[in-house]
């Protein structure tokens, strides 16, 4: 107790660690904030270690050596790049779509200087920012305008609030679905200041549920949800596009469908509603997500009639959502691969497009570069997964490597540099090789995880954490 009591008193003040040579000398290189921070954790360690009795008489109670590994992490960046070896093309919580390498460029070049984003090069006068893509989403998409903003929830609220008018948002009660996120159709409905009128039941709704509910509405659109997250089967029914679109032109109501996704060319064996499908089908609206199944950056694209398009972009929402010029440098050069027949470079494409035998190579490499390193291994199917909320049912077969440990290797990988986000599959963690791009740094990122792992104490006395950290294994938002 009195050697308790003596430690906490001999424990050093802020001022004394921040006067050390060594600390001082950490300052030029990370700034003085950072070492600040960084002596105030180690000193409340070293009181905690105190307090629990972990100090032994001769330790120096707060190391320098402490202070600078604290400083060195304060002054890292938070936001990462880190190895998706989860076998989920389109992660949420890891990003969604990566970039293609031209995509990046062109980000690079229009953000580190000045650009054209308002400016008509032929006329000198003020344009707008999406006039750029414009053509080019008219072009892909096949859709008469077409008008970019940050991401496809905002396109959907900006829909409702510019069409809507404050009246009523007509809506299957099978479509009433959350994408995630915080992403609920009835909240954004909310949001947007129209009233939601369900009609039918949660797996059968027909025309005539929705021609019912129209009567009596002096203000009404129709709103189509695409279920992307989720499948509907068994006993069920909807009424189709060409049904929805006849009634909406019927009352002369606008029809806006809600698709999420994006596709516009997607690997053999795979299929998705696309917009060209949705508006060819008769939808008045549609709106699409930039780094789903297109590949690109986060935007949210409406496409659609021009005169509804146009009501979305004046509308005040409109400049609170706009998209930047990042990413509309990034959307240009992603469209502009699909238009020069490049789609399939594209990381999503080539992740979905991956054949079986290509990636059991690619696990075989990664298994004997963990061999050499001496990790024990298999090569072991595994499974991926579109992820980010669309085609939940699509198979995509494939390969992965199963090491054998448990949640903590999953936490020393995750916490490893670069970070690897890899799978738990009952006691091995399974790393999937779809979209884990290089096999080298992967294998050299699990042997200093492994090495790690086994000198942490056994998992028995770490209970109580989720396996991936919170990090939802199937590519859902959480
Ligand atoms: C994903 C999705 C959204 C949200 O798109 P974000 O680009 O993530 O905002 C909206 N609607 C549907 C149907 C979706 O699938």
């Amino acid at each position: 107790m009195e050697d308790q009591r003596g430690r906490l008193r001999a424990l050093p003040s802020v001022d004394e660690v921040l006067s050390r040579p060594a600390v001082r000398a950490l300052e030029v290189r990370v700034g003085r904030a950072a070492v600040k921070a960084a002596v105030r954790q180690a000193i409340a360690a070293a009181r905690e270690r105190i307090l629990s009795g972990a100090v032994n008489g001769s330790s120096e109670l707060v190391p320098d050596q402490d202070v600078l590994s604290r400083a060195q992490r304060e002054a890292a960046p938070r936001l990462r790049r880190v190895i998706n070896a989860t076998g989920v093309v389109l992660h949420t919580n890891l990003g969604r779509a990566p970039l293609h390498p031209e995509a990046l460029a062109r980000v690079v070049e229009i953000a580190s200087g000045y650009s054209n984003l308002e400016l008509d090069l032929d006329t000198g006068h003020r344009g707008h920012r999406s006039a750029a893509i414009e053509p080019l989403l008219c072009e892909l998409f096949g859709a008469q305008a077409a008008h970019a903003v940050n991401n496809c929830a905002g396109a959907t609220l900006l829909a409702l609030a510019a069409l809507g008018g404050g009246g009523a948002a007509v809506v299957s009660r099978g479509e009433l679905v959350e994408i995630g996120g915080g992403f609920r159709v009835p909240e954004i409905l909310a949001q947007s200041g129209c009233r939601l009128v369900e009609v039918g039941t949660t797996n059968r709704t027909r025309l005539s549920d929705y021609a019912a509910a129209l009567d009596g509405l002096p203000r009404a659109l129709l709103l189509r949800v695409h279920r992307s997250n989720f499948a509907l089967v068994g006993f069920t029914q909807e009424a189709t596009m060409a049904e929805l679109s006849a009634l909406a032109r019927e009352r002369s109501v606008p029809f806006l469908h809600d698709l999420g996704s994006g596709a516009l060319e997607l690997p053999e064996g795979l299929s998705e509603t696309t917009a060209a499908r949705s508006l060819a089908d008769g939808a008045d609206l549609v709106l699409v997500s930039g780094d789903k199944l297109l590949g690109g950056p986060q935007a949210g694209i409406l496409l659609g009639r021009r005169d509804l398009v146009e009501a979305c972009r004046k509308h005040p929402l409109s400049r609170a959502l706009r998209a930047d010029r990042m990413l509309l440098a990034a959307l240009e050069a992603t469209l502009r691969l699909y238009r020069s027949g490049r789609a399939r470079e594209l990381p999503v494409n080539e992740a979905l497009g991956a054949r079986a035998e290509q990636l059991s190579q690619r696990a075989t490499r990664l298994a004997l570069e963990l061999s050499e390193r001496g990790i024990a291994c298999s090569v072991v199917e595994s499974e991926g997964k579109v992820g980010g909320g669309s085609m939940p049912l699509a198979r995509l077969p494939g390969f992965g490597v199963a090491v054998q440990g448990g949640a903590d290797l999953l936490d020393e990988l995750r916490r490893g540099d670069p970070p690897v986000i890899a799978l738990l599959r009952e006691d091995r963690v399974v790393l999937d090789v779809r979209c884990a791009g290089d096999v080298g740094e992967l294998a050299a990122a699990v042997a200093k995880a492994a090495g790690q792992a086994g000198e942490r104490a056994p998992a028995s006395d770490r209970l109580g954490r989720h396996p991936s950290g919170g990090c939802a294994p199937d590519g859902t938002e959480v």
